[in-house]
C-alpha cells in the first residue's frame, strides 16, 4: 500500500478544469517531484492533498484512510502533513521557537515544555539552534525558509508538502534550503514536491512527474524523465526552462 495514493482526482475552479482525472502514488520513504508550467495545477494538487482545497470526483487515501471522505477530522489529517510554501509565513511577531511551538502547543495539545524541547531539536537539526529567540526579519530568506522547514516538521508529519520553496529566495540562499531537502529525504522523510530545480529535482528525486493542464502526461525517474521524455510537451517543456 502506497503513503500516499490520489486517484482519478478531477478539481474545477468554476469552469476551469484545473485537475483533469489525476492519478499518483507515492511510497513511504519517497521524494517525487512535480514539474510543468505555471496554472498546470502543482499547487492545486498539494493543497487538494492538504485538504486546503476539496475535490470534485476521485479519491485521496493517506496511509490507508480516504482523507476526501467529507466525515474526515481536517485537523487530524493535515496534523499528519507538514507543507511548506513558497513564501516562508512566519508570524513576524513571534519568535523562531515560537513560530515552531505555536501548532503543538496550541492545535495539538503538546505540554509546553515537551513542545519547546522538540522545537529546539527540530531547529538544530535545520542549522537554526542559536536562531531560537530571534524574530523572523532578523534571519534571511534562506533561515526563514528553514524555520518554515522545521515548523512542519515538529509533529513528524508522514508526508511532507513543499511548494516551490526556494522560488522566493536569492540565488546564493537557495542551496542551504535544497540541501536540507535533500538531508531530510535520505533520512527517509516521505515528500512531495514543486519546483523549478531541475538538478535538484535530478539528485533527489526517486520520481519526476510532468504535469500539463491538470493532467500527469509522464513520469519516471529522473534520468528518464529529464534526458529521455516521451512525450513532446515534456520535451518542450524542458527546453525552456534550461
Ligand atoms: P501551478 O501551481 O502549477 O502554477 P495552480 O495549481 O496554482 O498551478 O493553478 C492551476 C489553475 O487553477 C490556474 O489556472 C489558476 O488560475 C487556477 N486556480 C488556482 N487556485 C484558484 C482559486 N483559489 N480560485 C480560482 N482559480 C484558481
Ligand atoms: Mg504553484
Amino acid at each position: 500500500m502506497s503513503l500516499l495514493s490520489i486517484r482519478n482526482v478531477r478539481k474545477s475552479f468554476g469552469t476551469n478544469l484545473v485537475l483533469n482525472d489525476f492519478s499518483l502514488d507515492v511510497e513511504a520513504g519517497e521524494c517525487v517531484v512535480l514539474i510543468g508550467a505555471s496554472g498546470s495545477g502543482k499547487s492545486t494538487l498539494l493543497r487538494c492533498v492538504n485538504l486546503l482545497e476539496t475535490v470534485d470526483d476521485g479519491v485521496i487515501e493517506l496511509d490507508g484512510t480516504d482523507i476526501t471522505d467529507p466525515r474526515i477530522d481536517t485537523d487530524r489529517v493535515r496534523s499528519g502533513i507538514g507543507i511548506v510554501f513558497q513564501s516562508y509565513n512566519l508570524f513576524p511577531h513571534l519568535s523562531v521557537l515560537d513560530n515552531v511551538t505555536l501548532a503543538p502547543i496550541r492545535v495539538h495539545g503538546v505540554p509546553k515544555a515537551r513542545a519547546r524541547t522538540q522545537a529546539l531539536e527540530m531547529l538544530d537539526r535545520v542549522g537554526l539552534a542559536d536562531k531560537a529567540s530571534a524574530k523572523p526579519d532578523e534571519l534571511s530568506g534562506g533561515q526563514q525558509q528553514r524555520a518554515a522547514i522545521a515548523r512542519a516538521m515538529v509533529n513528524s508529519p508522514k508526508l511532507m508538502l513543499l511548494d516551490e520553496v526556494t522560488s522566493a529566495l536569492d540565488p546564493e540562499l537557495v542551496g542551504e534550503v535544497l540541501d536540507l531537502l535533500c538531508e531530510l529525504s535520505s533520512e527517509g522523510m516521505t515528500m512531495l514536491i514543486c519546483t523549478h530545480e531541475m538538478s535538484f529535482a535530478r539528485s533527489v528525486a526517486d520520481k519526476i512527474c510532468f504535469l500539463d493542464q491538470g493532467r500527469l502526461l509522464e513520469a519516471g525517474p529522473p534520468q528518464q524523465l529529464l534526458e529521455h521524455p516521451a512525450e513532446p510537451r515534456t520535451q518542450e517543456f524542458l527546453r525552456r526552462i534550461r
